[in-house]
């Protein structure tokens, strides 16, 4: 059974490895056995270490990826130094909060490019090479508002959300090709998207009386799923967007 979970010699791009959910990913998909391509407009350096101590190979990859220019150039670094890519974890994402009345365009753009626009564009591009080798994985990160409006969000509310409209759409094209394209929704995570939250006294409470599991998430409560959705155990899984979120949604 645990053959169906290994991903010894395989590579995975993860962005926005640096921190939070992305690093809690990147080092699941490593005691796996899987190699770490980090990409990020800052540096995984203690994500590459963590990796490499435990015996797989990581590199750093700079990409900002707030335009879809960087995108071509991450995958052709990647495929230079790794030679393949097995797995896609589109993590990198930003939030912006302002109540609907006087959110700005440049707010909603922001967020819609690196949230959606990049992320598309990076399944494109690692799509196309996985669908010339015949197989691959690819694993984009919702949100809760992937299916809930969520407040003061707006932008965040329709990148999430079509976040889970383009997983299903290239699920439906890639499926026969050999490709998974699934994702994860993660619940409330401690992480630096969510601090602002933390850091407000009523809505931290309100958050926690209605999380059933009793508290919030920590980054490495998404591992699992993440080497499911990456490995063999999955490869009859399409489309799916997989809440891991303490019952959240459940509620
Ligand atoms: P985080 O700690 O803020 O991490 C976000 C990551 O994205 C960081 O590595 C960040 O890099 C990277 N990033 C942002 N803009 C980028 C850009 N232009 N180019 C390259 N990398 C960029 O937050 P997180 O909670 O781990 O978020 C990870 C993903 O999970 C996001 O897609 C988020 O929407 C999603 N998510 C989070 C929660 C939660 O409760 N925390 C819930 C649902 C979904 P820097 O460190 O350089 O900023």
């Amino acid at each position: 059974m645990a053959g169906l979970f290994d991903l010894s010699g395989k590579v995975a791009l993860v962005t926005g490895a640096n921190t939070g959910i992305g690093q809690g990913i990147a080092l699941a998909l490593a005691e796996a056995g899987a190699d770490i391509a980090a990409a990020g407009r800052s540096a995984a350096d203690a994500t590459v270490g963590k990796v490499r101590v435990l015996g797989r190979k990581s590199e750093n990859f700079a990409a900002d990826l707030s335009s879809v220019g960087a995108v071509q150039p991450l995958v052709d670094s990647v495929l230079g130094e790794f030679g393949r890519i097995d797995i896609l974890v589109n993590n990198a994402g930003i939030i912006r909060r302002a109540d609907a009345v006087d959110f700005t365009e440049e707010d909603w753009d922001a967020v819609m490019d690196t949230n959606l626009k990049t992320l598309f564009f990076l399944c494109q591009s690692v799509g196309r090479h996985m669908i010339a080798r015949g197989s691959g994985k690819i694993i984009n990160i919702a949100s809760m508002l992937t299916f809930q409006g969520g407040i003061r969000v707006p932008s965040y509310t329709a990148s999430k959300s079509g976040v889970g409209g383009l997983t299903k759409l290239l699920a439906n094209e890639w499926a026969a090709k050999g490709i998974q394209v699934n994702a994860i929704a993660p619940g409330y995570i401690e992480t630096n998207n969510t601090a602002a939250l933390q850091g407000d006294e009523m809505r931290n409470r309100q958050i926690m009386e209605r999380i059933p599991a009793g508290r919030w998430g920590d980054p490495s409560d998404l591992g699992g799923a993440a080497v499911f959705l990456a490995s063999s155990a999955s490869n009859y899984v399409q489309g799916h967007i997989l809440a891991v979120d303490g019952g959240w949604l459940a509620r």
